[in-house]
């Protein structure tokens, strides 16, 4: 690909033993947008969760997406996956989803995926009334019993679970490289409100459903890695220094060609505003779906065995798996050692949320350091559970620049790049 390493600036954490800086209680979940709740009133949240697993970065180098392409030349991807849709609800007027909800979804799919080679059907769809288990967080015990108890035939099905996350994520998915294809873990988790004619607006036109696809098929956001670097590993959409939200018309945030790519769908545009992807995220679909995916679109091998689940034997169902350790023990698509996840909004003024896995609890300390090695901040330090977490980190009495997010946990030491713009 043209877009060449420019040699990232390597920041050495050549840390001075420092005092320890006294624990921060952590603060408040925080995201980076605000959308209509379900009762109308305005709720917080995170556009996307979905994150990268280093561990595997190898096996996606650009330089084989480059031979792949050569190879492939002429041979287009043409795949039509049947979708499995599992509603989790709360009640009738809190997480349920009408028929033509879902079908409409399955419509804005197939335009938004028109020219691609990929295209979808309504292959299973089943509602689960539960209060117990309507909102959960990504990597957690809750997401993986769930997962294990409802997901179909992964390696040929594309499987969305609605519900209401925690801390207001619009949804999640995984990486085509991060399991093999048959595993449960793959799929999508979504707010159930960002459905077609669903109550999230500005994102209830169902486009969270096509860009967290994106991801599952192996697209990167287009302001993966700023304006520098790889990018997202895709040429034609041009660089883009942090996420668009709204609709900003004409901004460009990198010196390089071209305005940001604002209604890509792998932007975080309303979805009024993101109607594209382009020829070069098509090819990119088609190297990690050959590669990754190979059986997806396939006929499903297993036959609908889930379809006969009642919802009243669900909440159980969930429990049982919960109770019984051996059965959720599968790693899955937890990564094999602690991890920063996405920090968001990144540049950020004055505020951005910081989000690290850990797969096993224990201690952890997540600390901001200015290029000199200083710690200005700490944000976490000490033990916390295995999962997902967030911490807020507020810049107010930060001068603009660069600084490093520096995690250390459990002999894992890594760190992140984020940008103060006052
Ligand atoms: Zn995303």
């Amino acid at each position: 690909m043209s877009k060449m390493k420019l040699g990232f600036l390597v920041f050495c954490a050549a840390v001075v033993a420092l005092t320890v800086v006294a624990t921060a209680a952590t603060p408040d979940l925080s995201g980076d947008i605000v959308y209509s709740a379900a009762d109308g009133s305005n709720m917080a949240g995170t556009r996307c969760a979905t994150f990268d697993d280093p561990a595997v970065q190898a096996e996606r180098a650009p330089a084989d997406l480059d031979r792949w392409i050569e190879e492939h030349y002429g041979k287009a991807l043409n795949i039509t996956v049947p979708v499995a849709v599992h509603s989790i609800y709360e009640s009738q007027t809190n997480g349920y989803v009408t028929d033509q909800m879902v079908n409409d979804q399955i419509q804005v799919l197939n335009d938004a995926y028109a020219g691609t080679g990929i295209s979808f059907y309504l292959y299973h769809f089943a509602r689960y009334q539960s209060s117990r288990y309507f909102s959960w967080d990504m990597q957690t015990r809750e997401e993986k019993a769930v997962k294990q108890y409802l997901a179909i035939d992964p390696a040929h099905v594309l499987n969305i679970y609605l519900q209401n996350p925690t801390g207001g994520i619009l949804g999640w998915a995984y990486f085509p490289w991060m399991a093999p294809e048959d595993h449960w873990g793959h799929g999508l988790v979504i707010l159930w409100s960002t459905l077609p004619g669903g109550p999230a607006a500005p994102y209830n036109e169902g486009d969270t459903i096509t860009h967290e696809a994106g991801h599952y098929f192996g697209l990167y956001h287009t302001f993966q890695n700023g304006c520098w670097g790889a990018g997202d590993q895709v040429d034609d959409t041009p660089y883009e220094l942090w996420p668009a939200y709204g609709c900003p018309q004409g901004r460009d945030t990198c010196g390089s060609p071209g305005v940001d790519p604002i209604h890509n769908f792998m932007d975080y545009t309303d979805d009024s505003c993101m109607f594209e992807f382009t020829p070069g995220q098509s090819a990119r679909m088609d190297w990690a779906v050959t590669t990754y995916r190979p059986s997806l679109g396939g006929t499903p091998v297993k036959a609908l065995a889930v379809a006969d689940k009642s919802a009243e034997d669900f909440d159980l169902a969930i429990d049982r798996i919960l109770a019984s350790e051996p059965e959720v023990s599968d790693r899955g698509l937890m990564p094999a050692v602690a991890e920063l996840a996405d920090i968001s909004p990144n540049p950020f003024n004055p505020m951005t949320t910081v989000a690290f896995v850990l797969p096993q609890a224990g201690h952890v300390q997540v600390a901001v350091y200015d290029l000199a090695g200083r710690r200005v901040r700490t944000l976490v330090d000490g033990s916390r559970e295995a999962g997902r977490h967030e911490v807020t980190l507020d810049g107010s009495g930060l001068a603009s620049g660069i600084y490093m997010v520096r995690m250390v946990s459990e002999g894992v030491d890594v760190s992140k790049r984020i940008t103060l713009l006052k």
